[in-house]
């Protein structure tokens, strides 16, 4: 008994029955004496939908407003499953973001929680109401909504377990778990029982879509252990936490992310300061740049190539040739990122070899490649991806 989070994504809640099937997993756990915050997001495809219909409109439309529609996804499924609670027979209340006390900067799109106000939540929590918190959504300090990004509803439930020091915190979704591979795509993918937040933190920002970077970060601030599992098979799922006794494998996972441009600058005056200078000015406008690589010099001369996100490709070439006379720049959206994480890869030598054997074998060219304690990724192009991510994980992750 105790104070449990358990929060449901969109596919959790993507239409009556599943909204019953929610407030049948929620009613239960508060019928076993627990006090439960839920947090939910938009039902089904509900956010794609809402972009779509802003970009019939206007595809560069405000950020703000974006929010002010975006938002509107989550307020119907808080309110539906709060209906199917009540049809159930147990107290309820519903919360917006806003309402719940979730205040944020002002980032339209990709704000950050800045602190949650506790005491709606701790109110309705002593009048022993269930209460259904709307994911991914906040509000800044001059009462504007905002968005914590793409699945931030994660996020969300995340912060309220850290806020009011919940006993647990359950991301229920549409798979049993965290597995070595995406379920969906990767035949022989295996479940985890366990995962580090470092592993996971990686796993995460490098494509693996089941929980939200940002989460994983905040869970492992506040030390708030976390169960990804599944809201159709009540089975045990995956708990990620501090390291401690874990399963001992090489590698935990395999990723891709087909978010990535690849831009390249030719024939670059070799002459000191000037990556400070193409780097500042990229940052300066919040271009996150991931992988670089720069050539040797040779008369005068070099390249320097490096990695963003998609959407952030033609701003990146529009600011450097601004900046830059005389050198070719070229933007390349047609390329992938692969990669395997594992803190077990930094006690083995010849995890990378192995994993370029597997491409080599596999006949598919390697780009560029980036190396930490616990990851290595590779580019290469995005029509290989696939074939790319089943190859390596075939090569580490035995069949059973
Ligand atoms: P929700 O709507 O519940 O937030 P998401 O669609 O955001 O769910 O995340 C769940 C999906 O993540 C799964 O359906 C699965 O296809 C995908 N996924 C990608 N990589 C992994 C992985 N390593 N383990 C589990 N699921 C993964
Ligand atoms: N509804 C939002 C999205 O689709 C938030 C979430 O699902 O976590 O990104
Ligand atoms: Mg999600």
């Amino acid at each position: 008994m105790g104070l449990i989070v358990q929060k449901f994504g969109g596919s959790s809640v993507a239409d009556a029955q599943r909204v019953m099937n929610v407030a049948k997993i929620v009613t239960d756990t508060y019928k076993q004496g627990n006090d439960v915050i839920v947090v939910v997001s938009a039902q089904g495809d509900t956010t794609d939908d809402l972009i779509e219909k802003a970009n019939e409109i206007n595809p560069n439309a405000h950020k703000r407003e974006m929010d002010q529609l975006l938002t509107a996804g989550e307020q119907i499924s808080i309110s539906l499953l709060a209906m199917a609670i009540e049809k159930l027979g147990f107290p309820v209340i519903s919360l917006l973001g806003w309402q719940a006390g979730f205040n944020t900067n002002s980032i339209h799109s990709q704000a950050r929680i800045k602190n949650i106000k506790p005491n709606r939540l701790q109110a309705e929590i002593a009048k022993h109401n269930i209460v259904v918190v709307a994911g991914f959504q906040g509000i800044n300090r001059y009462d504007d909504l905002t968005t914590l990004g793409r699945g931030g509803s994660d996020t969300s439930a995340v912060a309220i377990a850290a806020a009011l020091k919940a006993d647990k915190c359950q991301i229920f979704t549409d798979v049993e778990g965290v597995y070595t591979a995406d379920p969906r795509k990767v035949e022989n993918a295996k479940k985890l029982k366990d995962i580090t937040y470092d592993e996971m933190l990686e796993l995460a920002t490098l494509g693996a879509q089941v929980l939200n970077n940002r989460s994983v970060e905040m869970a492992k601030k506040y030390s708030v252990e976390l169960e990804v599992l599944s809201s159709l098979n009540p089975i045990p799922g995956t708990i990620v936490k501090e390291a401690a006794k874990m399963e001992k494998m090489l590698i935990r996972g395999v990723t891709k992310d087909k978010d990535v441009a690849l831009v390249s600058i030719l024939n670059l005056q070799d002459t000191p300061g000037i990556a400070f200078k193409i780097f500042s000015k990229l940052s300066a406008k919040n271009i996150n740049v991931d992988i670089i690589l720069q050539s040797f010099g040779r008369d005068g001369t070099k390249d320097i190539v490096f990695t963003v996100s998609k959407d952030n490709g033609p701003l990146a070439v529009e600011l450097l040739e601004e900046m830059l006379d005389d050198c070719k720049i070229v933007c390349n959206t047609d390329v992938a990122k692969v990669s395997i994480v594992g803190a077990g890869m930094e006690s083995h030598p010849g995890t990378a070899s192995k994993m370029f054997e597997a491409l080599y074998e596999t006949n598919i060219n390697i780009q560029m490649i980036s190396t930490s304690e616990i990851k290595i990724s590779v580019i290469i192009d995005a029509e290989d991806a696939d074939r790319a991510v089943s190859a390596v994980h075939k090569k580490f992750i035995p069949n059973d």
